[in-house]
């Protein structure tokens, strides 16, 4: 298995498939993994497996790691197209996570006025008003739903904390379409998440939520479950196509649908 984490602070800028040249906050431990959900596809591997480093940075840390890394790329020149939080777990968890944003958001109006700032979430904590309410200022909060099947939810995303796919739901509502959803599909023994009633029911969910847009991706590097087979761009086409000609906005893999 070859997981990967992310061993610093500040990461990049690095060529994402979805958003450019993006320069990555892991809000995360160095060299651990914290997340509320234990993801079969996690490219970070299994929680358990990095558990030894639980040591969170603070919000001054991240506010001069930032501002050197912002000023440097800004005296250099360097296009940067999206300041992205993501790394090794879920950045919703920081207890500082509200006045990181903030923070964040100065340092890219002074230094990197082009850069979008985004968030990539598993959307578990969003009933927290406050981390809500961070994610409704960033550019772009891209916030996770798999499956509208509850214990889906459970195997593919094994939450570890309080969750409840109705609630998500609910509290997605309250971006009132202005959020980006990420859902991922693939395949295993026990699991299609390509199925007919499955991506019909994917679809009536995003007819409900109306996101600004959605991105649909498939799998990118090893897993820590076994077996995990990528859904292909025609599968993934043949489910967004009902959602395109209804006039949605669509990626998948990065592609426009
Ligand atoms: S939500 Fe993201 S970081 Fe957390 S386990 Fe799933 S894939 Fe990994």
């Amino acid at each position: 298995m070859a997981t990967k984490l992310f061993e610093s602070l500040i990461v990049g800028p690095i060529h994402s498939r979805r958003l450019g040249s993006s320069l990555g906050i892991n809000l995360l431990p160095e060299h651990g993994k914290i997340c509320s959900f234990d993801c079969i596809y996690c490219e970070c591997g299994w929680n358990k497996d990095h558990e030894d480093d639980r040591t969170l940075p603070t919000s001054r840390q991240v506010e001069k790691a930032l501002t050197e890394k912002a000023k440097q790329l800004h005296k250099d020149g360097v296009r940067v197209d999206s300041i992205t939080f993501s790394g090794n777990g879920e950045p919703t968890i920081h207890p500082e996570f509200a006045k990181i944003v903030d923070i964040t958001l100065k340092v890219r109006d002074k230094y990197l006025k082009e850069a979008k700032v985004s968030v990539l979430s598993n959307a578990s904590m969003i009933w927290k008003e406050d981390v809500r309410k961070a994610l409704m200022k960033v550019d772009n909060p891209i916030l996770k739903i798999d499956s509208t099947d509850e214990s889906l939810v459970r195997a593919i995303n094994r939450p570890n904390a309080r969750y409840s796919l109705e609630e998500t739901i609910e509290n997605l509502k309250k971006f009132d379409g202005n959020f980006i959803l990420q859902t991922i599909f693939f395949k295993s023994e026990t699991l299609d998440s390509t199925r007919k009633d499955l991506a019909e029911s994917w679809r009536n969910l995003v007819r409900e939520l109306k996101p600004r847009q959605i991105m649909m991706y498939t799998l990118d590097r090893d897993t820590p479950a076994q077996g995990l087979v990528k859904a292909s761009m025609e599968e993934m086409r043949e489910i967004a196509l009902p959602l395109k000609e209804e006039g949605f906005c669509i990626t998948i893999n990065g592609e426009k649908a």
